[in-house]
């Protein structure tokens, strides 16, 4: 067998990417470059900066497996320090001599065993495969209410907070109550002079109190790896064989603890006009799980607003309600207006324009449905491995383990094309014909599929989700079927 040097593009430099350049490193694939459309690496974690942003994932299982951290200061880890936690993994590898900034990845286009690829910087040249690794909830969702763009004061989305922004003394409405508007409601409502939530739907919200890490208890993590490895162990077996075996229908007892857990915690909530308002109509666990342990206690506060009443419109003062008792309906008069409205979780890929063998564009072949096998690969599509693909586990584990799990399945693959005889490696239509199928059998078992609305459904109705549990992942992810893919 002859050997060749690969040629590498990875997309994005979020939590994914930066992993997947360091494995490809440790591969022996060095020739490998990052295109990355910010200044600056991080993803999501560099995106995100509004007041109260954790992980809500415990911290001690949120980590890449080759770099363990002692230093989380709480359970779940404020925003900022996951950042500067990618920022001193990529330093530590000396990953920027490999990141290319401020280059957007406009097209890839496929011929003859090779991406060629063009940024907002240029043409780029050719790559023997792609790892697109360009996140799955990037997409602001601007929500669509008459008069957004009249408002005088000042309005932003939250991943698109502005630097040294202070709310003191100030009345703010915040439009939403995903995880969140809950996370921004518990940390400034102490803060503002007056805080209206403006909520179409309720949410389920497990307790999870974010205790601080105490020195002490770091300098034992320090001390003593093992340690920490046995805490991973412990939170990420009750994250898998609990939670994710729950909410995929594998695990009813977990779910009934769960379940149990939500209506416990929503009788902090004493007022019961208010306590109706925040209890939701479908399963716990339909919508993404808000895990919070100050939100119940935020919303009671006397400057805090729950509003239910239909939002008929936003005007220079403020939003506009619908109320049963005044025709021309109730202005909430604000200072500033957070859109806490989320993302377009079905927009990967999306706006770069993909074109596989004979010019086969993505977005036609995915216009029905966004399909890969086993969420990483695509047919007609070669050499073009995806993390956070379709289906991947994206409300069931934490990402950084999802992440490495694809990424391995994705490298076997790669490892074929360093054969100097084989050019290109893309899985059967029937491959993914059969994937599909029993995602769609699976998926109606599971909490996602039992009748809400969430960002885990696609304009199809179709759930972007992986309906297994996390054995079944680990286990697909362990070593591809040759036989479902066509090599040449
Ligand atoms: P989200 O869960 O999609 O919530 C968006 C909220 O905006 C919902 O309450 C939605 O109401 C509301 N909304 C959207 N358009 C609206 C409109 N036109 N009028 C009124 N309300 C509108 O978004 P998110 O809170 O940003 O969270 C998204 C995901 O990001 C989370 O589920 C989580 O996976 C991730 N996240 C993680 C963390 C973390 O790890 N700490 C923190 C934040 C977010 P409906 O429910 O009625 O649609």
């Amino acid at each position: 067998m002859t050997s060749r040097n690969l040629r590498i593009a990875i997309i994005g430099s979020g939590a994914s990417g930066l992993m997947a350049l360091i494995k490809l490193r440790e591969a022996g694939l060095t020739d490998t470059t990052i295109f990355e459309k910010a200044e600056s690496l991080g993803g999501t974690w560099r995106d995100n900066r509004y007041p109260g942003l954790t992980c809500d994932v415990p911290s001690l299982a949120y980590r890449y497996s080759f770099a363990p951290n002692a230093e989380w200061t709480h359970v779940c880890a404020p925003g900022p320090e996951i950042l500067d936690y990618l920022k001193t993994v990529a330093a530590e590898h000396d990953l920027e001599r490999d990141i290319r900034y401020s280059a957007e990845v406009l097209s890839a286009d496929y011929a003859d065993g090779q991406w060629h690829i063009v940024t907002s910087q240029g043409d780029e040249g050719r790559f023997d495969a792609v790892l697109a690794a360009a996140g799955v909830l990037h997409h602001p969702a601007y929500p669509d209410i008459e008069g957004l763009d009249t408002f005088a004061g000042d309005c932003f989305h939250t991943a698109r907070w502005p630097d040294n922004f202070s709310l003191e003394g100030k009345r703010v409405g915040v439009i939403g109550t995903g995880s969140t508007a809950t996370q921004i409601t518990g940390a400034i409502v102490g803060e503002v002079s007056k805080l209206s939530l403006f909520q179409r739907t309720p949410q389920w919200i497990l307790p999870l109190a974010n205790d601080p890490i105490s020195e002490e208890q770091r300098v034992a993590y320090r001390a003593n790896p093992e340690l920490l490895e046995q805490e991973f162990i412990r939170l990420n077996l009750e994250q898998t064989s609990k939670f994710a075996a729950a909410i995929v229908g594998e695990n009813p007892y977990s779910y009934g603890v769960i379940d149990r857990y939500c209506r416990d915690h929503l009788n902090l909530v004493t007022d019961p006009d208010l306590k109706a308002r925040l209890t939701p109509d479908y399963k716990v666990g339909c919508k993404r799980l808000i895990m919070s342990g100050n939100f119940y206690h935020a919303i009671q506060q006397p400057n805090a607003e729950l509003v239910t009443d239909a939002i008929t419109r936003i005007e220079a003062g403020g939003i506009r309600t619908a109320d049963a008792n005044a025709r021309e309906g109730r202005l909430h008069e604000l200072d500033v207006l957070v859109l806490a409205t989320g993302f377009d979780a079905h927009k990967i890929m999306s706006p770069m324009t993909v074109a596989g063998r004979g010019g086969k564009r993505l977005d036609a072949t995915w216009a029905d449905a966004q399909e890969a096998y086993l969420a990483v690969t695509i047919p007609d599509f070669p050499n073009w491995f995806m993390i956070g693909g379709p289906n991947s586990p994206v409300g069931n584990f934490s990402w950084l383990q999802t992440a490495e799990l694809q990424f391995g399945y994705a490298l076997q693959l790669i490892e074929k094309l360093r054969d100097g005889n084989i050019r290109e490696i893309a899985p059967r239509a029937e491959a993914l014909r059969a994937f599909n199928d029993a995602v769609k059998a699976k998926m109606p078992d599971t909490i996602w599929a039992s009748g809400c609305k969430s960002w885990y459904i696609d304009k199809h109705g179709h759930v972007a989700s992986w309906p297994w549990t996390f054995e079944k992942f680990k286990a697909d992810m362990e070593t591809p079927v040759l036989s479902d893919y066509e090599i040449a």
